[in-house]
């Protein structure tokens, strides 16, 4: 009788503390892997369709975000886990906490502004224009009045908007509009600059204009208010720009000869 009292009373302390006993066991079980399982994860939101930023390789993401954020949460002592889903879903997904950042080729806008904080941006870029080979279009002055893809909810998209008597084709995919270029059902893509030489490779026929539409910047979202997140991952960018790693990492996606 005194034995079963004395076990009921293991149990019941292993209940309450559910954590430490978890841990152990957890820690037995997964053998090298349990390190990581003590990390906390740092989740982040992407489109994975914006090669060389993030794509798939096989079932697992990667591309340049990817790798940043790997070491920015390698820098604060947490696991990266990424989470794939629309990009028009992303700035969502950072203010309802189902991810803390957001890191796709992210655009810093005044718009995005009043949804999300931003981090200290990390790269240059622009919006291109794609047309065929054989277009007549020349530059940016030249698509009023044309049928453009966009992909949905990018900054594409928004100057798309603004070009006079332009009708926009918004995709969700930024591949599905340069393979509707291919076919002729639009006259030109805008997009960005990266991703496009990404695409052109792919699909025959194809050219960048040498004049590009705008010069943007991208960065991190955040959880608006969420300044030591901000902070946090602020000074890993600034470490890994300093060690050269950011600069590696680019190096590992875009060769030299076709970075702009
Ligand atoms: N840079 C663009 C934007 O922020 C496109 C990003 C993307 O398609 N992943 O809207």
């Amino acid at each position: 009788m005194k034995k079963k009292v004395i076990s009921l009373l293991l149990v019941a302390v292993c209940v309450f503390s559910m954590a430490a006993c978890g841990s152990k066991k957890e820690d037995s079980s997964t053998g090298d892997s349990g390190d990581a399982t003590k990390k906390e994860k740092l989740v982040m939101a992407t489109n994975a369709e914006f090669p060389p930023y993030e794509f798939y390789e096989g079932k697992d993401v990667v591309g340049i975000d990817a790798d940043i954020a790997a070491a920015v949460a390698e820098e604060m002592g947490m696991e990266l886990e990424i989470e794939d889903m629309a990009f028009d879903s992303i700035i969502t997904a950072v203010t309802s906490g189902k991810a803390d950042i957001g890191a796709a080729g992210m655009t810093v806008t005044e718009d995005r502004l009043e949804n999300v904080d931003f981090t200290d941006t990390y790269a240059t870029a622009t919006q291109v224009i794609i047309v065929k080979e054989d277009s007549a279009i020349t530059g940016p002055d030249e698509l009023n009045g044309k049928k453009i893809g966009v992909q949905l909810g990018t900054t594409g998209d928004i100057y798309a908007d603004d070009i006079e008597d332009a009708t926009v084709e918004r995709y969700n995919k930024g591949f599905e509009a340069v393979q509707a270029l291919q076919q002729g059902k639009i006259d030109a893509v805008v997009i960005d600059g990266e991703p496009a030489k990404e695409f052109v490779k792919e699909a025959e026929g194809l050219k960048i204009l040498d004049e590009a539409f705008t010069e943007e910047e991208y960065a991190i979202a955040v959880k608006k208010g969420n300044d030591e997140l901000k902070e946090k991952i602020n000074d890993a960018l600034a470490n890994l720009k300093d060690s050269g790693k950011l600069d590696e990492i680019v190096a590992k996606y875009i060769s030299a000869d076709s970075a702009e």
